[in-house]
């Protein structure tokens, strides 16, 4: 990912000055990984600060999803964050630092056999998100700043946007049709495309660390209508 595009906000379109260049994905998820693996957009300082506090839950998260599995950099961050909750063990009024009791919370020790039951893999940690985790809107952010910088579209207000986790790192049909692809080193990997006749509907599918898969989509709200079964019968 080396591709630049600057002087618009790729979340709310301002253009001018006083924007900030932002990493593509944020640096904060994977400080160790290498600046020149990171595209730059850039963001207003508005848009730029909203998410912070959900990147770094986000970053713990997939740092401890992605970790124990021979990826440095995911090994590396999650020791990050492990010597942070050492240094700050203890949160707001005397009580334990919120977000590491939540994380190990959601923390989950699984054994896996073979689809037949039959053979024994071996166990490792299950992760999933903290219940308080912006997750959607994190996902949404990153998915946008893609599509900004392949298509130097901005994706409108009123348009439908969605973003899921999917359990499985496999793709659907439409998945063929989606041949915008790249990485950022071991820490982030990216497929994704948009619509021939509207360039502002995009599907991209994006996964952390080869372990924690999403998939976000922007659509026309118009373009939903018109495509829906219910429509009603005008005679
Ligand atoms: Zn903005």
């Amino acid at each position: 990912m080396s591709k630049k595009k600057l002087s618009q906000c790729y979340l709310c379109g301002i253009i001018g000055t006083g924007l900030t260049i932002e990493h593509l994905p944020p640096k904060c998820l994977s400080p160790k990984s290498a600046d020149s693996e990171f595209a730059t957009i850039s963001a207003c300082q508005n848009c730029n600060n909203k998410y912070s506090h959900e990147e770094s839950k986000f970053r713990d998260f997939v740092a401890t999803a992605g970790s124990g599995r021979g990826l440095i950099a995911a090994d590396e961050a999650y020791g990050a964050m492990k010597r942070n909750f050492a240094r700050n063990p203890i949160g707001r009024a005397g009580n334990p630092h919120k977000d590491l009791i939540r994380l190990i919370k959601n923390i989950k020790r699984r054994d896996f056999y073979t689809p037949s039951g039959k053979v024994y893999l071996g166990s490792s940690n299950v992760v999933t998100p903290p219940d308080d985790l912006d997750l959607e809107g994190v996902l949404l952010k990153i998915a946008r700043g893609l599509h900004f910088l392949y298509t130097g579209a901005v994706i409108p207000d009123d348009y439908i946007k969605h973003a899921v986790l999917i359990e499985k790192i496999e793709y659907p049909e439409l998945y063929e049709e989606t041949n915008t692809r790249g990485r950022a080193g071991d820490f982030f990997h990216f497929r994704g495309g948009w619509a021939k006749e509207d360039i502002k509907s995009g599907l991209w599918y994006i996964v952390f660390y080869k372990k924690v898969g999403a998939m976000a989509w922007f659509l026309n709200p118009t373009a939903v209508k018109k495509t829906s079964k219910h429509k009603p019968k005008i005679d």
